[in-house]
C-alpha cells in the first residue's frame, strides 16, 4: 500500500486523512521532515495558504517539501493546497511562498469577490458524472503552462488540473464524501505517476 502523508501544519487534515483512508491506502499526518521522508506522497489540505506559507518556513517544511515535489514525489492539493502547489500566486502576501511544481498562476479568493463560497456540479475529465464541488475562498487558475492538463473548469474558470505526478483542485472533495478525486490521485500514486 502507499503510503500517503497528509501536510498537518494547517487545514483541514482530517478530512483528508479519512477519505485517504477509505481509498485503501496508508495516510498520516505530517508536521516534521522525519515524517515527510517517510511518505510516498503528500497531500495539502484546504486552509489558508498563507498560513501554510509561514508555519512550513517555521517549522523547516518549505524547502525540504519544495525538494521532494521537484524530485517527483506525487502530491494533491486542495484550495489553499493548489495554492501552495502552484509556481505563481497573484493576491498573495508579499512575502508569502508556496512549494511550486506545477507551471500556473493562481488567484487567490478570486471567486470570492463576487461570492464568498458556492457549490455545484463540476464536470471532471477523468470522470463520466459530474462532481459536486464545494469551493470555499476558493482560487482559480489564472493561466498555465502547456504541460498543464486542465481536469475540469467552474464559471469559465480553470479548476482542476494536473501536470505529472501533480494534482490540484480548487474545490474540496474531502468535504463530500465523494471519493473519486481522491482514488483517482491514489491510483496515481499507485502508478508511479
Ligand atoms: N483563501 C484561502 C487561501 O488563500 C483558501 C481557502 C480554502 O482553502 N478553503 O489560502
Amino acid at each position: 500500500e502507499p503510503h500517503i502523508g497528509v501536510f498537518a501544519l494547517q487545514g483541514d487534515v482530517r478530512e483528508h486523512v479519512r477519505a485517504i483512508s477509505a481509498c485503501g491506502a496508508d495516510a498520516s499526518p505530517v508536521r516534521r521532515p522525519e515524517e515527510l521522508e517517510a511518505v510516498d506522497a503528500l497531500v495539502i489540505p484546504g486552509g489558508e495558504s498563507t498560513t501554510m506559507s509561514k508555519l512550513s518556513i517555521e517549522f523547516g517544511l518549505l524547502e525540504p517539501i519544495r525538494k521532494r515535489i521537484a524530485g517527483g514525489m506525487p502530491a494533491y492539493g486542495t484550495c489553499a493546497g493548489m495554492i501552495m502547489l502552484a509556481d505563481r500566486v497573484l493576491d498573495g502576501r508579499p512575502d508569502q511562498r508556496s512549494f511550486g511544481g506545477i507551471d500556473m498562476t493562481v488567484r487567490r479568493n478570486a471567486f470570492g469577490r463576487q461570492v464568498d463560497s458556492f457549490e455545484g456540479a463540476v464536470t471532471l475529465t477523468p470522470f463520466a458524472e459530474p462532481f459536486h464541488a464545494v469551493f470555499i475562498r476558493a482560487p482559480w487558475v489564472e493561466s498555465a503552462g502547456g504541460e498543464v492538463q486542465v481536469l475540469g473548469r467552474a464559471a469559465g474558470r480553470i479548476v482542476a488540473v494536473r501536470q505529472g505526478s501533480l494534482l490540484a483542485t480548487a474545490f474540496h472533495p474531502e468535504l463530500t464524501g465523494d471519493l473519486r478525486v481522491h482514488r483517482y490521485f491514489v491510483e496515481m500514486v499507485r502508478a508511479g505517476a
